[in-house]
């Protein structure tokens, strides 16, 4: 697995859950799915909630949406 260097492509694949960044975690360009805890929504949300991390308090809106299909 290849591991990239923490720029804003990664942050946008890490899991402001459990911190598992992986390509793999965006399977389509506007969606997140954590491929270890399976949390999963809105790509920017996501990428959004690691830049405010510090905050620990953006996540909470997020409300696992469930995926489109396939
Ligand atoms: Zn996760």
């Amino acid at each position: 697995m290849p591991f990239l260097e923490v720029d804003a492509a990664s942050t946008s694949q890490r899991c402001p859950r459990c911190g598992h960044t992986e390509r793999a975690n965006r399977p389509i360009r506007d969606s997140f799915r954590c491929r270890r805890c399976g949390l999963a929504g809105p790509a920017d949300v996501v990428a959004g909630v690691n830049v405010r991390d510090r905050a620990r308090s953006a996540w909470a809106f997020v409300t696992m949406p469930v995926p489109p299909p396939a």
